[in-house]
């Protein structure tokens, strides 16, 4: 008697291979056999009416850890489909808590935190508090480097000092004891661009000699990818680890078409032997802290001092005319071309800018009668520096290059939101895998189904090497999903970003139904999984 069984169903079994008519029967959270099912008995039968049945999809880089906390069901990821999911990424990670630093702390992560306690100090306490949390999806941790740095250097912009160098060591190590699978770097944002490649080897180290890998938001993804690339790469050979390439991209007009620079790269790299992913998400626009526009050395000692530095009339001028016009030195260590028509303003925390959200710098900077760059500050000053924004600045053509690379997994990028989250969040939140299998699928055939499937199941488990996850094979963990290739959409949109996919019929974590009819059934299926032990 199978606990769970799928009959009717196109199977795409998450191997890239073509699609197969087959039931699935499952019993103790565990595929236990494919085939016709027609003579056996189930507690509970799904017929899938034809439609698609493949593996759970595994989100790769999301920064769920800061919003699972108070939006538990994760809706607008386990709604496409979405059974695991990894945090930690770009370096933020919301461990280790060093109490005398937590309100730097909250100041780095504002842009992402709706409002956590912080009363863990450990990955494995922070895991104890998501697991009495009614959690719909899988979570898999990641370290972050920009965290392990403010909670033993601060804000500091220099090299650490061995016994800091030792002291950032052991707290990666106690993350990866406590079953991180990587450790994640975010090298635009302070303090992350603070360090420099030798600190990063040497905690890259670390992540060896636990199997687990290294995941980078590198150090520019505009004038400065190729260098960026090549960093993340020596990385990952002098210390011996993978590489996960986070959301790959060329921004800025003037670098479009240099992902097929970029991708070869990463080829070349495969060629000689090492293990390098890249992930993406699906849309021209990206999203991150409006403080990502300012100056590196204007950030030095945190929000609060930066504050401080836009207080004093000379300090504000020099930062001023630097964002406006990043000389080339800047651009090729990172900073961004700054432009204000790209900007839309998407999260403003409930201060007196929240009549902002969803509205384009330019707009707002007219409304106001002044220059787009003063407005910018403005918003950094009246919000203490937690304000996200949207940039359009990549090209159609690049993200289908990039998609159809196979190294390259599909991966949100987003938060695990639900509407009463408020804001104008990036859309991909909600829709990044829905909007894969039906525009770049359905619509486009910029991938066949088996592929885009492939890319958010089993490439993903292979970078966590979770090898009984991302398939549909005897023996395997039953985390599945029912959709509709004809129907499935993305309906989230920039001004209308709130809204649940289409045609995702049922989703199924660990055996247990948490999607029935596009409806949440409330199950606790969730659980954090930890590296080494599936
Ligand atoms: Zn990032």
């Amino acid at each position: 008697m199978y606990d769970l069984a799928f009959r009717n169903a196109r199977v795409v079994d998450g191997t890239g291979n073509p699609w197969f008519w087959g039931d699935v029967g499952v019993e103790d959270g565990r595929i236990a056999r494919i085939g016709d099912l027609s003579g056996a008995a189930a507690r509970r039968t799904v017929d899938a009416g034809g439609m698609v049945l493949a593996p759970g999809f595994i989100d790769l880089h999301t920064h769920a850890d800061f919003t699972l906390p108070v939006f538990p069901r994760a809706e607008a990821m386990v709604r496409q489909g979405v059974t695991t999911q990894l945090v930690g990424n770009c370096g933020f990670s919301p461990f280790p808590v060093f109490r005398e630093r937590l309100e730097l702390l909250r100041a780095y992560a504002a842009f992402v935190d709706v409002g956590l306690s912080w009363e863990w100090e450990d990955a494995a306490g922070y895991a104890d508090h998501l697991e009495r949390l009614p959690l719909a999806c899988n979570v898999a941790l990641q370290v972050g480097h920009g965290t392990v740095r403010v909670a033993v250097m601060g804000f500091e912009d220099r090299a650490p000092s061995p016994s800091e160098l030792d002291a950032m060591r052991s707290h990666v190590a106690r993350a990866l004891e406590q079953g991180s699978f990587g450790l994640s770097s975010g090298l635009i944002y302070v303090p992350g661009s603070y360090a420099n490649t030798e600190e990063l080897v040497a905690l890259a180290e670390v992540a060896r000699r636990y199997g687990a890998f290294y995941s980078s938001h590198i150090r520019g993804e505009g004038d400065s990818l190729m260098n960026a690339v090549g960093e993340a790469l020596e990385i990952g050979r002098r210390a011996g680890v993978p590489v996960q390439l986070s959301h790959h991209k060329a921004m800025g007009r003037q670098n479009w078409g240099r992902v097929g620079a970029s991708l070869e790269m990463i080829e070349r790299a495969r060629g000689s032997g090492q293990d390098v992913l890249a992930d993406q998400y699906p849309y021209t626009a990206g999203s991150t802290t409006l403080a990502a526009i300012m100056p590196k050395w204007a950030m030095q000692g945190g929000v609060e001092t930066m504050l401080s530095r836009l207080a004093d009339p000379n300090q504000r001028a020099r930062i001023r005319a630097e964002i406006a016009s990043p000389g080339p030195e800047a651009l090729l260590s990172g900073a961004r071309e700054f432009d204000p028509e790209a900007i839309m303003i998407s999260r403003v925390p409930d201060g007196p800018s929240k009549g902002y959200e969803g509205r384009m710098l330019t707009e707002i900077a007219a409304d106001r009668g002044e220059d787009p760059v003063d407005t910018a500050l403005h918003l950094l000053e009246s919000e203490r520096g937690g304000v996200q924004m949207i940039i359009f600045a990549m090209s159609e053509e690049d993200v289908r290059r990039v998609m159809r690379h196979p190294a390259v997994a599909i991966a949100s990028d987003g938060w695990t939101l639900s509407p009463s989250a408020g804001g104008k969040p990036h859309p991909r939140s909600y829709g990044t895998f829905a909007r894969v299998l039906g525009r770049y699928v359905r619509e486009d055939g910029v991938l066949g189904l088996e592929e885009a499937v492939r890319k958010m199941t089993s490439l993903p488990a292979q970078r966590l090497r979770c090898y009984d996850l991302g398939l549909i094979r005897p023996g395997c963990v039953a985390d599945l999903v029912v959709f509709d290739p004809e129907r499935i959409s993305d309906l989230a949109t920039f001004q209308d970003p709130h809204r649940y996919c289409a045609g995702v019929a049922c989703v199924i974590v660990d055996g247990q139904v948490v999607i029935e009819n596009e409806v949440d059934t409330g199950a606790r299926a969730g659980r954090i999984l930890r590296r080494g032990a599936t």
